[in-house]
């Protein structure tokens, strides 16, 4: 597809919920996350150059790459850090790219947490940001996770704040209401990009 719709919204705002609803309209849902796994699974050139790079301690005995044993090994490393970046960042990238070209709908969704942060925005004609206050994007995280608010707090941190993505947005939706008000939303959204794509 040609029109490409960005979905962003800090931890925890509903950005999966949302995304879930244009799915049931048809739409491609192209998902930065899933993508960063996909690019590191058996068999991918990428798994290759990483156990080449830091090691094979990073991969767990049946082959698959070791997460946590990863993090570990870049946690208190900024250049290795680094490293993993800019091993990681074109190769995702790459295939964000194929999978948004292939897509067959009207117009497709990016979704990425780090849309902005990661400059995958230049990709998108619109830009739909999921908001709530941070308050609520803290409760619902720390129930969904069972992690603790500093846990919470420190991805936030890393992550731009909810000021700054809403004044790169081109659309807006309201997620503090109940979530069974958002279809609603969503559908009107659509109809607005359904439009938009056919021009
Ligand atoms: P992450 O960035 O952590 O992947 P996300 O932005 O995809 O999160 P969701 O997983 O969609 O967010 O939503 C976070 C949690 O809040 C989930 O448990 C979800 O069920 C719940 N939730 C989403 N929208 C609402 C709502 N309007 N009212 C109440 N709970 C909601």
């Amino acid at each position: 597809a040609q029109f490409v719709v960005g979905l962003t919204g800090g931890i925890g705002s509903g950005k999966t919920t949302v995304s879930d609803l244009f799915a049931t309209r048809q739409i491609v849902v192209v998902d930065a996350d899933l993508v960063a796994r996909e690019v590191v699974e058996p068999g991918e050139p990428l798994l290759d150059t990483l156990a080449d790079t830091f090691g094979t301690d990073i991969l767990h005995p049946n082959g698959r790459l070791n997460r946590a044993a990863l993090r570990q090994l870049v946690f208190s490393d900024s250049s290795k850090k680094e490293q993993l970046n800019q091993l990681m960042h074109p190769a995702i990238r790459a295939r964000l790219l194929s999978q948004l070209e292939e897509a067959r709908s009207p117009y497709v969704i990016l979704s990425a947490p780090l849309l902005f942060e990661n400059q995958l925005d230049t990709y998108c004609l619109r830009t739909l940001v999921v908001d709530v206050p941070e308050s609520v994007q803290i409760e619902r995280t720390m129930q969904r996770d069972d992690v603790d608010l500093a846990q919470v707090q420190a991805i936030m941190q890393a992550q731009w704040s909810r000021q700054q993505r809403l004044d790169k947005a081109t659309e807006v939706i309201d997620n503090s209401l109940p979530i069974d008000t958002l279809d609603a939303r969503v559908e009107a959204l659509h109809q607005f990009y359904l439009q938009l794509s056919e021009q």
